[in-house]
């Protein structure tokens, strides 16, 4: 297992390539810089991390789709942005990558990386293993040297679909900023309150290393629901048992 600190925000903020503004910013009801992207296509975006990366995002355009209502998500909290729209189908994905890689292809300019992330979980899409089937296949024909990147919360790790096709992929990137149960309900507030840190760290650990783990470190203090709330988990009490437990699963 590969482990990716992120002190900064899980989606950086993203401009075009070319341009210096985000690709959507959407006023926000809690006064947080909000950032919508368009689907099922978006980018490509220059990635400090993952180079010159091509968006794809399988939540619709309009609102957000999580099973995490994180308190720093750039997306905003659920309940604000409600989609109206559909998903879009895995036709619709299919059809409109091919489209932008042949468009960057004419125009010399090919991605590092095919990104799975937006404005949501990109995993819970019903048809995210023929998707990233279909884009395996695009990547190869297109740009073989391309990466395909899968940015995720780790929820949907345990249904097999998702688990066969994220071991297809080049980086399987999945979220643990803590183990601290306490702390996730508070930060990363899971929707299910089934929800249990323990069994995703098995599940993590079954990836026998084909995993990165991505985290957000904060210090501070912030309001939630009103309230001030210390969100520091930099301290050895939060940072050991971490370690321990990305230690405890294969390093790659
Ligand atoms: S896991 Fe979901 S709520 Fe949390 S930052 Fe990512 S998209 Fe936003």
């Amino acid at each position: 297992m590969r482990k990716m600190i992120t002190f900064a925000r899980p989606h950086q903020l993203l401009s075009p390539i070319g341009t210096n503004r985000p690709i959507i910013n959407t006023p926000s009801p809690n006064n947080m810089s909000t950032l919508l992207y368009p689907s099922p296509i978006f980018g490509p975006v220059h990635s400090r991390r993952l180079g010159i990366s091509l968006g794809i995002n399988l939540m619709p355009s309009d609102g957000k789709v999580c099973t995490f209502d994180c308190i720093y998500c750039e997306c905003g909290f659920n309940k604000d942005y409600i989609p109206r729209q559909k998903r879009p189908t895995r036709e619709a994905v299919s059809k409109a990558l091919e489209a932008k890689l042949r468009q960057m292809r004419q125009d010399g300019l090919l991605p590092d990386v095919l990104t799975f992330a937006g404005n949501g979980e990109p995993t819970a899409h019903p048809d995210f293993d023929g998707i990233i089937d279909d884009t395996v296949n695009l990547r190869d024909r297109y740009c073989p040297d391309a990466k395909v990147s899968v940015l995720s919360n780790a929820t949907f790790i345990f249904n097999d679909r998702v688990r066969a096709a994220l071991m297809k992929v080049d980086n399987n990137i999945q979220k643990l900023d803590t183990v601290d149960m306490d702390y996730i309900r508070m930060v990363d507030r899971p929707v299910k309150s089934s929800y249990r840190v323990e069994q995703i760290i098995a599940g993590l650990k079954a990836f026998n290393g084909h995993v990165i783990i991505q985290s957000m470190f904060m210090k501070g203090i912030t309001e939630i629901d009103g309230h001030p709330v210390n969100v520091d988990n930099t301290g050895e009490s939060y940072v050991a048992p971490w370690l321990e437990a990305v230690k405890a699963n294969q390093a790659r």
